[in-house]
């Protein structure tokens, strides 16, 4: 594997996350935010636009997928060219052009260059569990464009082809030099806790509603999951 540079859309004092970074990560994502560890991407406002996980979450679990979308009206957008079929199209393409397949293959190599840089600073270390092992069906395939986006916010342009693709693609709905964030999530209520073991079992009496969409959601993560593994095998 070739070393790739590692390439950081935020200097280190913007990658630090502050209290108020962390609520609105729980905001935009209405779930408590957990294991964040840096901010990798930032609207022109200073809103995070990208949450980074480090490679190993604080319960030990090795932990793949470093960056997440967490702005509402990106992630809706990037679903709205997964539902118009961009990911079969790119798929495609990935079979067909060696070139594009070769830079692929470099951004699957920066992900992990990344995601080391992010492990030593955050104090995971390695992880050898997920060695190798990048996201987004990287190096070979487009599996998610979500985590691809998130990848390209987070590196800056030039790093991950398709991702940039993806983040011209949405153009009609966000772009990088705007801020989108008013009205895109609620300030107005509490934010979702970040402490589980206090708030959540309370939440959940006061809130049938919000526990059966919890459980719905689980569900649909554990199908997601179980496809995804049909589709490796
Ligand atoms: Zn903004």
């Amino acid at each position: 594997m070739t070393e790739q540079p590692i390439r950081e859309a935020l200097d280190a004092a913007g990658r630090v996350p502050s209290e108020a970074d962390l609520d609105t990560l729980s905001r935009q994502l209405n779930r408590p935010a957990r294991d964040v560890v840096e901010i990798g991407a930032r609207c022109v406002c200073g809103n995070p636009l990208v949450a980074t996980t480090a490679p190993r979450l604080s319960s030990g679990i090795p932990f793949p997928t470093t960056y997440y979308l967490t702005h509402p009206v990106i992630t809706a957008a990037v679903s709205r060219l997964e539902a118009a079929g961009l990911m079969n199209e790119m798929n495609d393409r990935l079979g067909e052009d060696c070139e594009l397949a070769e830079a692929y293959v470099a951004a699957h190599e920066a992900y992990l260059a990344n995601r080391d840089a992010i492990g030593q600073r955050s104090g995971t270390g390695a992880v050898p569990e997920i060695a190798g092992v990048s996201a987004g069906g990287m190096p070979t395939r487009v599996k998610c464009l979500h985590v691809l986006v998130g990848h390209s916010l987070a590196a800056g342009e030039g790093v991950n082809p398709l991702g940039d693709e993806a983040v011209d693609a949405i153009a009609e709905w966000w772009t990088k030099d705007k801020c989108y964030c008013i009205g895109a999530w609620d300030t107005e209520s509490e934010a979702p806790s970040r402490d589980r073991s206090r708030h959540v079992k309370t939440q959940e009496m006061q809130d049938p509603a919000a526990k059966r969409a919890e459980r719905a959601a689980k569900r649909a993560a554990r199908e997601a999951e179980e496809r995804s593994a049909q589709d490796d095998a």
